[in-house]
């Protein structure tokens, strides 16, 4: 047994409270990277050996407790753990080598940050999903759950790695720099890939229904609506003409 039941309510607990500390923090200090970055925050690495470093624990996490878990006969189980390793296969193997980021640098400390938080969200959710998942007998709440979840855990990842996509490409022409992205949800909002996001985790939450993962939805609404309104007021402070009706992440609402 890796962690008790009760441990592992307690720990996720308490990881969500420190999200809840975080997040007014986060509202005020930009985390330098990407177009936010800066040199004052100690030694700097490849921007994209550092989202693989950073990225790739909750790969291999997730793997070692699929691999240990109890219940892999069960269905539902299966689908809870191959879609976080389908996104995590995809954030740590796929995008960091799609990104048009050449020469450019993350603070290291960053990089450990983001280790760190990757391994407590992995380690949380992966003992719980081997351990204590109980998926063998399908029940209708259970059956609207995983339809409902899925639902939202699809159409997010589209979104978010489609927006992402379209960020990318608009570096075809331009070196490192930026552009005002245009079309689909990007007249809406101006981080469409971190609206698709938090919808993810959100139907991984209502799917998986249970503590590790709400805590999991919860810390990444807490990093990436304060990063979604810096990006946002980034954009106008950089583009004159920046158009006035886009809202920061959620499509007519914030
Ligand atoms: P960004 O939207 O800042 O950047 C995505 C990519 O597009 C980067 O390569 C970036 O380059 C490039 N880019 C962004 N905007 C422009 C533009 N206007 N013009 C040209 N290129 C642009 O996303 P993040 O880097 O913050 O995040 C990447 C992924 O990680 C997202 O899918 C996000 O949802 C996810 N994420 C998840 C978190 C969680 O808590 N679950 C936390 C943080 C990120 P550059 O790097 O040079 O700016």
């Amino acid at each position: 047994m890796f962690l008790t039941y009760r441990a592992l309510n307690l720990l996720s607990l308490i990881w969500m409270a420190v999200a809840f500390v975080i997040f007014p923090l986060l509202l005020k200090v930009r985390a330098p990277y990407g177009r936010h970055t800066r040199t004052t925050w100690g030694p700097m690495m490849s921007n994209r050996l550092g989202w693989f470093v950073m990225e790739a624990p909750s790969l291999l996490i997730i793997l070692f407790f699929y691999v240990k878990s109890h219940n892999i006969s069960s269905l539902y189980l299966n689908v809870v753990f191959w879609l976080w390793i389908f996104h995590y296969f995809h954030r740590a193997l796929v995008f960091p080598f799609m990104t048009r980021t050449k020469g450019k640098k993350i603070p290291v400390v960053i990089v450990l940050m983001g280790m760190t938080f990757n391994f407590v969200n992995a380690t949380l959710n992966g003992a719980y999903m081997s351990q204590f998942f109980d998926g063998q007998h399908i029940t209708p709440v259970m059956f609207v759950r995983l339809f409902v979840g899925l639902l939202f855990f699809a159409t997010g990842m589209y979104i978010n790695i489609k927006a992402d996509y379209m960020l990318i490409n608009l570096r075809r022409s331009t070196s490192n720099g930026y552009k005002i992205p245009r079309g689909w949800l990007f007249e809406y909002v101006s981080c469409p890939n971190y609206f698709g996001e938090m919808l993810e985790w959100m139907g991984f939450a209502i799917l998986a229904w249970n503590l590790p993962a709400l805590s999991f939805f919860v810390w990444t609404v807490a990093n990436l609506l304060p990063r979604a309104m810096a990006n946002h007021r980034w954009y106008h402070e950089h583009f004159p003409d920046y158009p006035e009706d886009r809202k920061a992440v959620i499509p007519f609402v914030l």
